[in-house]
């Protein structure tokens, strides 16, 4: 069985890492679908981080990594996987996962989700704090691959402060 493992992965972290290489040890193929216009800002364009995605996951021989806008049931349909994977974190991520779940069956009844729980490691982690921490001048390199550190350095230093 597929399974679609969509996000704005506004950088991929460690975290993404994680459950992707757990997912691709249960499925048969895991397609990271890579949201292009979310409802928020992003820092780095789809492609961007299509391409920083695919760097951090190009061992993995049964993990695709692609650009999705609309549905993402429809997307779990077109690329004919009946499964969406999500990552939990403990505290807010159930709230809002539980709700966009129940909003997806309503939808539609025969996409199935699955949720990974984030290991401990990487349970205080998102792209969002990652970005707010390097644009203060910390080091991110214990939370993202280096290939993902360096480009947010670069951008980072193109936007100015
Ligand atoms: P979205 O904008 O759809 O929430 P994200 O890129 O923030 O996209 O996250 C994509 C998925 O990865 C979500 O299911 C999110 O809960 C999960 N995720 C984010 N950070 C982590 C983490 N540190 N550990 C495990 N799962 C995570």
């Amino acid at each position: 069985m597929k399974a679609v493992y969509p996000g704005s992965f506004d950088p991929v972290t460690n975290g993404h890492i994680d459950i992707v290489h757990r997912a691709s040890r249960i499925f048969d193929g895991v397609i990271v679908a890579v949201y292009e216009a979310p409802p928020k800002n992003v820092l780095f364009t789809a492609q961007e981080r299509v391409a920083l995605f695919r760097g951090a996951v190009n061992t993995l021989d049964n993990v695709e990594v692609t650009t999705f806008n609309g549905l993402t049931v429809d997307v779990a349909r077109e690329a004919g996987a009946g499964l969406i994977i999500r990552g939990l974190r403990a505290g807010s991520d159930f709230e809002n996962e539980f709700e966009m779940f129940l909003m997806n069956k309503n939808l539609a009844a025969d996409v199935e989700a699955v949720y990974m729980m984030s290991n401990l490691q990487w349970q205080f982690l998102s792209s969002a704090r990652v970005k707010e921490i390097a644009q203060l001048g910390a080091d991110v390199r214990d939370l993202v691959p280096p290939h993902v550190a360096a480009a947010l350095a670069t951008k980072l230093r193109e936007i100015g402060p």
